[in-house]
């Protein structure tokens, strides 16, 4: 069994897109993993439809957003195969807003700066 070498995050997260955790097995320390007592399984951390409570897929979409203003690509969302609703990924939603809240600002009306010395 092979040591796992000593490694930045960076090159540790390239490190495991090559290696197998299996052959490093004995280099490991078994953790205790405790879960909340709402969790049951592991199906419980997935995210639910409202509506069914199935299980959510995801995938990745482009969206318009701002009015059409900009498409976004590859935004992970979240959708019920049963048809109920689309939900965008929290990061995605966060990515969203902030582009939003960008393009909002250019579009405010310019300011005279005379008026911005004398308020
Ligand atoms: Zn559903």
């Amino acid at each position: 069994m092979a040591k796992i070498p000593e490694m930045t995050r960076e090159e540790e997260a390239e490190f495991w897109k090559t290696h197998s955790s299996v052959d490093y097995l004995d280099d490991m320390e078994p953790v205790e993993v405790e879960f909340h007592p709402n969790i049951k399984n592991s199906r419980d951390l997935s995210r639910r439809c409202p509506v069914c409570d199935d299980v959510l897929l995801f995938r990745y979409a482009n969206r318009d957003a701002a009015g059409g203003r900009v498409t976004l690509h590859r935004l992970m969302e979240f959708y019920c195969r049963q048809g109920h609703g689309v939900w965008l990924a929290p990061e995605a939603a966060k990515e969203l807003r902030a582009i939003e809240a960008v393009l909002d600002l250019r579009a405010v009306e310019p300011v005279l700066v005379e008026e911005l010395v004398a308020a």
